[in-house]
């Protein structure tokens, strides 16, 4: 009988993943045709200096406007586009949407600094930093106000080499952020030598202000070690009032959260912003260095 209960164990996996296998291939299948059929579309989510609530910048986030399921995230899509490297042309169709819209918000006079976020396994092919210089020309948004988020991860094995493809972008004036900064096991010299600008620091850490004493210690030591390292800093997900007063009072610069916006369609985006205004600042109650 023992026996018996150990293979059924085993049958129960192996159905299991065997449903996972056949899900990931539908969504693999479903994806393909997404692309094709323009079901891919961008979100934005205001950057805000933390001081004045000012925006600062918009991070573009990838969505899928599905025919039966409704909008989906990238946690239902990402994974897979990864696996089956549909990553590429999804990740080229995002920079490419987010910058047409970007260029037209600076022709409208309304220009905002953007950032898109590229996989490690995007930024590793031969012709990425070819094809990222291609949208921005086919698109006319200005490349200095381009930033590309890449997630903090072991695989960014090799800052030198990183360092040769991307010389390219950095000379026109891209720049470079570590996504989910925190999250990942980066030594502090593999870090010196990455070709980057800015850390984002993980919404881990940030959930805990104001809850347990050590994430604040933590988030310090990110923003001090930051400003050794000369990087710019965002906290990501921030959510309640004192989370932003916490990271006010440190001396963070940029934040980002449900606080100040939601990721949003670029129309919502653009009615948010000219309603937006200044309730959560509270003047004289800022530090510009970290403490
Ligand atoms: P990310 O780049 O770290 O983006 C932040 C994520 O946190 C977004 O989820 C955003 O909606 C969410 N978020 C923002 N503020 C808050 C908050 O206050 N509270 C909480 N709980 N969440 C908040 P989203 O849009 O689902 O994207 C998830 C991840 O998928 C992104 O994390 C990014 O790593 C990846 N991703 C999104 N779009 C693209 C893309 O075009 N290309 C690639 N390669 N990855 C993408
Ligand atoms: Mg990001
Ligand atoms: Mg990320
Ligand atoms: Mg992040």
């Amino acid at each position: 009988a023992k026996r018996a209960g150990g293979n059924s164990l085993r049958f129960y996996q192996d159905v299991e993943s065997s449903i996972q296998v056949r899900d990931r291939l539908l969504v693999e299948t479903d994806l393909r045709r997404a692309l094709l059929q323009d079901e891919i579309t961008v979100y934005y989510q205001p950057k805000i200096d933390c001081c004045t609530t000012g925006i600062v910048g918009v991070e573009a986030l990838a969505r899928w406007k599905h025919p039966t399921n409704g909008l989906l995230t990238p946690a239902d899509f990402i994974d897979v586009a990864e696996e089956t490297g549909l990553i590429l042309p999804l990740g080229e169709t995002v920079l490419r949407l987010a910058c047409q819209q970007g260029r037209i918000w600076f022709d409208e006079g309304c220009g905002i600094p953007l950032a898109v976020n590229v996989s490690v396994r995007e930024l590793e092919q031969p012709n990425f930093t070819a094809r990222v210089l291609k949208v921005i020309e086919e698109t006319g948004f200005p490349a200095d106000q381009l930033e590309l988020e890449v997630t903090e991860t072991v695989a960014m094995a090799d800052p030198e080499g990183l360092q040769n493809t991307i010389h390219p972008l950095r000379e026109a004036g891209v720049r470079f952020a570590i996504d989910d900064f925190g999250t990942g096991y980066s030594s502090l010299a593999y870090l010196q030598r990455l070709p980057f600008d800015t850390f984002k620091i993980d919404r881990s850490f940030i959930s805990g202000l104001g809850v347990e004493d050590s994430n604040r210690l933590i988030v310090q030591t990110i923003l001090a070690m930051a400003q050794s390292l000369n990087f710019d800093v965002v906290a990501e997900g921030v959510e309640t009032l004192e989370q932003h007063s916490i990271l006010r009072e440190i001396g963070c610069a940029t934040a980002q959260g449900y606080l100040f916006g939601a990721p949003m369609a670029a129309d919502m985006f653009a009615i948010w912003r000219a309603g937006f205004s200044c309730t959560f600042c509270m003047p004289g109650s800022c530090v510009t260095e970290p403490v």
